[in-house]
């Protein structure tokens, strides 16, 4: 038996004897389009979509798989959500018809994507896949920037609004990151958007963007937000270049939340890039991968409460290291100092643990000669081990291929490094590590 309704092609299974419906099963099914990406890409963009059947038989721009649940459409002034119309293509091949919104549904796709991705494996706004609603401006005006709201209460569904005005359309990928965050961090720890936690949501949202963006397009992250449409919204490296507050000292109640929550988004920046050239203590910087681990660890373990402001999250990224990286790791003297760069001084051993300091380990080093122009000798104290020893530029990218060392003393050849700084660390198989500074001069 089957039954074509308006939408959907239904099977219906019956048992013969009593008349009753036993099981039904859809006929749709969801489908991989292609689209044409919006400048300044040139590329194809794969999306999800679903396939209706019925009398309409075409493709609609709606994400409906076991992992992803999220549709996009045209946001027509007056109507609701009910009234606006599915967005369909015939042949699943969309080139660039209705590319404002398949660019939209795309970054969508990415945003949900690197949440449920390694390692973090966060399903949807909610980790239950809660739907997302994506509604994309046809006209000018209708929606000036970009907005996520939970606005649908009968349905418990998030809305995403994307704005579009003249040339101006607020669809990249940052800042769909940085939207979908908010859901995130709404329905992890419940995050409210007002007062110092306002500025948390805007300055961590910009983060979260900045690691969407880094996840789809890889390479070196790019700090500038919305840039790919040529908005220039904000720079989360240099918050000064859009007007907002650069540290602590810089805070002011009366401005928005963009202005105060700067401020996380470089502490970011530092943890993830360092800051060698400013005043010392310098950082490294652990790298994004790193750092946004961190990030995501503050919520998914609850180190973050509701109306967290500054020195909750300072605290709850010190934990959240601790937790990944070790009490006391690199990581974690990292993520204080790179605080400390924006004036804000989480509480903690660690506070003053300068990262050439030996910490206190189960094993020591020497190095010497430091500084040196062709060979250093480490000498080590402690157990019999099998220890790696790693050695990293300023901006926390090895230089050298890991080397282990499994005797008291090893001789590493820094002859085709680079005259400068950079750091040496000695792990031992328990994850334990001495990091230390070490300058070549040629
Ligand atoms: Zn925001």
């Amino acid at each position: 038996m089957q039954n074509v309704s308006r939408e959907f092609n239904y099977k219906y299974y019956v048992n013969a004897l009593t008349g009753n419906v036993v099981d039904s099963i859809s006929n749709s099914h969801g489908g991989l389009g292609t689209a044409i990406c919006r400048s300044p890409y040139n590329c194809q963009q794969y999306i999800d979509t679903d396939w209706r059947g019925g009398i309409f038989m075409d493709y609609y721009l709606r994400a409906h798989t076991s992992s992803r649940l999220f549709e996009t459409r045209t946001h027509f002034p007056r109507l609701g959500w009910e009234g606006s119309g599915k967005i369909t293509d015939a042949d699943n091949d969309w080139q660039t018809d209705h590319q404002y919104k398949t660019t939209a549904h795309f970054h969508m796709q990415n945003a949900w994507d690197y949440f449920s991705a390694y390692p973090r494996y966060w399903r949807g706004p909610d980790n239950k896949s809660k739907e997302i609603l994506v509604w994309v401006a046809q006209t000018d005006n209708v929606q000036k920037g970009i907005k996520m709201e939970f606005a649908d209460n009968k349905h418990k569904r998030w809305l995403l609004m994307v704005g579009k005005s003249g040339t101006d359309f607020y669809g990249t990928v940052d800042l769909i990151g940085h939207e979908y965050s908010h859901s995130f961090m709404i329905e992890s720890v419940g995050l409210v958007r007002q007062g110092q936690s306002g500025w948390i949501h805007e300055g961590l949202g910009d983060a979260f963007g900045v690691c969407v963006e880094h996840y789809v397009d890889g390479g070196n992250p790019d700090w500038s937000i919305g840039n790919d449409e040529n908005l220039q919204v904000r720079n989360v490296s240099a918050p000064w270049q859009s007007l907002n507050a650069n540290d602590y000292s810089e805070i002011d109640y009366s401005k928005n939340d963009y202005y105060n929550g700067a401020i996380a988004g470089r502490w970011f920046f530092i943890l993830s890039d360092g800051e060698p050239y400013g005043n010392t203590p310098w950082v490294s910087g652990i790298g994004i991968d790193k750092a946004e681990r961190i990030i995501f660890r503050m919520f998914e373990s609850g180190f973050v409460t509701s109306n967290a402001g500054y020195n909750q999250i300072a605290s709850a990224s010190v934990n959240a290291a601790s937790q990944l990286y070790g009490v006391c790791s690199w990581e974690v003297t990292q993520t204080i100092l790179a605080w400390n760069k924006v004036l804000i001084y989480p509480k903690g051993n660690c506070t003053t643990a300068s990262i050439s300091s030996i910490l206190t380990k189960s094993f020591g080093i020497e190095i010497y000669p430091n500084p040196s122009n062709s060979k250093f000798r480490i000498n080590l104290s402690g157990t019999p081990d099998k220890y790696l020893v790693t050695v990293f530029d300023i901006t926390g990218r090895e230089v050298l291929n890991p080397i282990s060392m499994v005797d008291k003393t090893i001789i590493i050849d820094v002859s085709g490094l680079a005259s400068g700084t950079y750091m040496c660390q000695v792990k031992n198989s328990n994850g334990e590590f001495v990091t230390k500074k070490v300058i070549v001069t040629h």
